[in-house]
């Protein structure tokens, strides 16, 4: 530890993710500064970034990090916001954050060269520009900050407003006028029971409906938090490279058509439990498989009523072009009026403190469109670049508890424990996974990193590439039929200072299936003998 202990590191970001990264890395004894361009933490989750009446549409508790309990379940963004700075100030990581402050650059003379320090350049809101020297650089930046911008045909014909739902920060911009709404994914249904209130009308256009969950299913009987445990998760195909079970793997291949009926029950459910009133319009019904459902949402209270009452209309079309000042028309030839155009059509990922060279040595290779495929080793590492990691870039129903665990992951690299494969080995896995998603959720544009309702298997990753317990309760009913809370990892760090030191995996005792199994034949056993 004492080599690290002066070593300087550099986050881009103070979301969720900069910030739990921030602590892991303040906790090993590093020297950690954060860079925040807003001039609040959180991210997503603060004033500047949120729209008005964002909800997180996590179950069970499962938002928050292992040491700070919360417990709260669809909580509004400044919810999530207040337990973001509370974190951040209980783990004194506010004071190291500079605020207002962007990133410009990152580069150093030869990014391959591990013995120079990371030049980074910043601009402070009043113009500043600001050089530093860092040992290690962890980019931060969010899968979900920066929305994808369309441009229509004719666009400059139209008179009334053409914003992103992140600008929407009362209900008074939307107060009698005609919305349109494209998209169909989590903001695009929030901004549409938004319009369906205080709008003179709302048309929500999409082309591909999603599978939306209720927050109670089978039959509306269970919460969908049971759905974030470990039991859930045998549904699931497994995950490339995750340390399943034998028995685990057998199963899927046995009976490979399992996990497809599964789906389809769920999908039955669901179409039940939202029934007619969403689902007399058959747009609204999804045209893949759940199971191929690349991004879950829990559909917004007061949706399917409104939709009912004729406030929220749906139509399965693109916008073709803006005819006038007023009028839209759609692919479907079909005509909207509005006053109003917002773009719920997702987001784009854009690394420009880097040079196109140093992006393009890192992995993070332009697309189309603006946005940028990520390939990276464990959706961390830049094969070949040393000293400089990614977190935050896997998204999933376990999206910041994903991103505890890689912290540690990353923080390991740093400081040398980790043992890692070769680059060929490395660029292997990264295919083998863009692989398996692109198979499973096929081509949305974000198979690098839209994990979806995978997540236990990516975090058990890290955990056994860190050489750690996969179980983290004491017996097998808790491990696999109570919900997966953070607090079950609370001492990963611990457990690697044990590891690192005395070069064994710390005793965690756990009473497995096999055990009950042992104890049920012995104890018949002991009852015909005696
Ligand atoms: C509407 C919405 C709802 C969501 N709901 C859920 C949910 O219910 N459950 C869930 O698991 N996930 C949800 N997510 C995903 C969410 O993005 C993640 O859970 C998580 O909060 C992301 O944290 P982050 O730190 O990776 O990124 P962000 O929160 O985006 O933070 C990145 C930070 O980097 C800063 N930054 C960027 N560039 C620079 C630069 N050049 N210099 C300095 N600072 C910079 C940004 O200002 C920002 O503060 C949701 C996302 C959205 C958009």
């Amino acid at each position: 530890m004492s080599e690290s202990k002066q070593k300087t590191v550099a986050i881009v970001g103070a979301g969720a993710c900069g910030l739990v990264c921030a602590k892991v890395l303040l906790d090993d004894g590093f020297d950690v500064s954060i860079f925040e361009k807003q001039r609040e933490l959180g991210g997503v989750w603060c004033a500047e970034s949120a729209y008005i009446d964002l909800h997180d549409q996590q179950a069970g508790g499962t938002y928050e990090f292992s040491d700070l309990f919360n417990g709260e379940e669809f909580a509004p963004w400044w919810r999530v916001h207040d337990y973001l700075q509370k974190y951040a100030d209980l783990f004194h990581l506010t004071q190291r954050i500079h605020f207002q402050t962007r990133v410009m650059s990152i580069d150093k003379e030869n990014i391959k060269n591990d013995t120079i320090p990371w030049i980074v350049k910043v601009e402070t809101i009043d113009g500043q520009n600001k050089t530093f020297e860092f040992d290690l650089v962890v980019i931060a930046t969010g899968l979900f900050s920066e929305p994808n911008v369309l441009n229509f045909q004719g666009q400059n014909k139209f008179a009334g407003e053409i914003t992103y739902p992140f600008a929407i920060k009362s209900y008074e911009q939307m107060a009698n006028k005609r919305v349109v709404i494209i998209g169909s994914g989590k903001s695009a249904a929030d901004m549409a029971v938004l319009a369906g209130h205080y709008a003179r009308s709302c048309h929500l256009v999409f082309r591909k409906a999603h599978w939306a969950l209720p927050r109670k299913i089978i039959g509306g009987y269970m919460s969908i938090r049971y759905l974030l445990t470990r039991v859930f998760s045998i549904n699931f195909p497994p995950f490339p490279d995750a340390p399943h079970t034998y028995l685990f793997h057998l199963f899927h291949r046995k009976f490979p058509a399992f996990s497809i009926k599964s789906s389809k029950d769920a999908e039955a459910d669901i179409l039940a439990i939202h029934g007619p009133d969403l689902f007399n319009d058959k747009i609204f019904i999804p045209q893949h498989l759940l199971h191929h459902e690349s991004s879950v949402i829990v559909l917004p209270d007061d949706f399917i009523k409104l939709k009912k009452e004729g406030r929220i209309i749906g139509k399965l079309a693109s916008i073709r072009e803006i005819v006038n000042e007023t009028t839209i028309r759609l692919d479907s030839e079909e005509e909207l009026e509005a006053d109003m155009i917002i773009c719920a059509t997702g987001f784009v990922r854009r690394f420009s403190f880097f040079s196109e060279k140093n992006a393009q040595a890192m992995g993070l290779v332009k697309k189309s469109g603006g946005d940028t495929k990520i390939n990276l080793y464990r959706q961390v590492l830049p094969v070949g670049i040393p000293n400089i990691c990614f977190i935050g870039f896997t998204s999933s129903t376990g999206h910041w508890t994903i991103a505890e665990v890689a912290s540690h992951w990353l923080s390991d690299y740093f400081l040398k424990r980790l043992k890692l494969p070769s680059e060929k080995e490395m660029h292997e896995e990264i295919e083998r996974r863009h692989t398996f998603l692109y198979d499973t959720f096929g081509d949305t544009g974000g198979a690098e990193y839209e994990f979806s309702y995978y997540w236990i298997g990516p975090f058990e990753i890290y955990l056994k590439d860190m050489g750690l317990a996969l179980h983290r309760t004491n017996n097998w009913i808790t491990e696999y039929f109570v919900v997966y809370r953070p607090y079950r990892l609370r001492g990963l760090h611990e457990e690697r200072r044990i590891k690192a030191e005395k070069g064994i995996v710390p005793r965690h005792w756990y009473f497995s299936f096999e055990h009950t199994i042992c104890l049920i034949l012995l104890l018949i056993f002991l009852f015909f003998i005696f």
